[in-house]
């Protein structure tokens, strides 16, 4: 199952955290993480295999995107900076309507994406 991994500079340390408490699962074999450029580097360096694409700004959103919209992306854990402006702030609102479009759960913050791994642990 491919997970999409996205945190805003803010929130990189935070997911990071995230994903290490909730390590069993994401080093799990049927587990395939993906992520934008900057946010691949930090999980390869937490220890994690993950496909890192291109940097948010250049056009890692958007390529997330492209998978979610091609059925290839299963969830997508974005840890949005809810208080700073991005330059791409258009790939983002395309990631998340197109989350929405094909029924692809999104996980905007910790607290929601702490529930839906969970119902993803208990499903499989
Ligand atoms: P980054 O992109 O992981 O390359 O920093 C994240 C984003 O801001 O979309």
């Amino acid at each position: 199952m491919e997970i999409a991994i996205i945190a805003h500079d803010a929130k990189k340390k935070k997911v990071i955290d995230f994903l290490q408490q909730n390590s069993t699962f994401f080093k799990l074999g049927k587990v395939n993480l993906i992520a934008t450029g900057t946010t691949g580097s930090k999980i390869k360096e937490a220890g994690f295999e993950v496909n890192a694409l291109l940097s948010g700004p250049l056009g890692g959103d958007a390529q997330i995107a492209a998978r979610v919209a091609e059925g290839t992306c299963k969830l997508v854990i974005f840890f949005r900076d809810p208080l700073e402006k991005h330059p791409h702030e258009p790939d983002v609102l395309m990631l998340m309507r197109l989350c929405d479009v094909h029924n692809v759960p999104l996980a905007t913050n910790e607290a929601t994406a702490s529930l839906v791994i969970k119902s993803f642990i208990e499903e499989n």
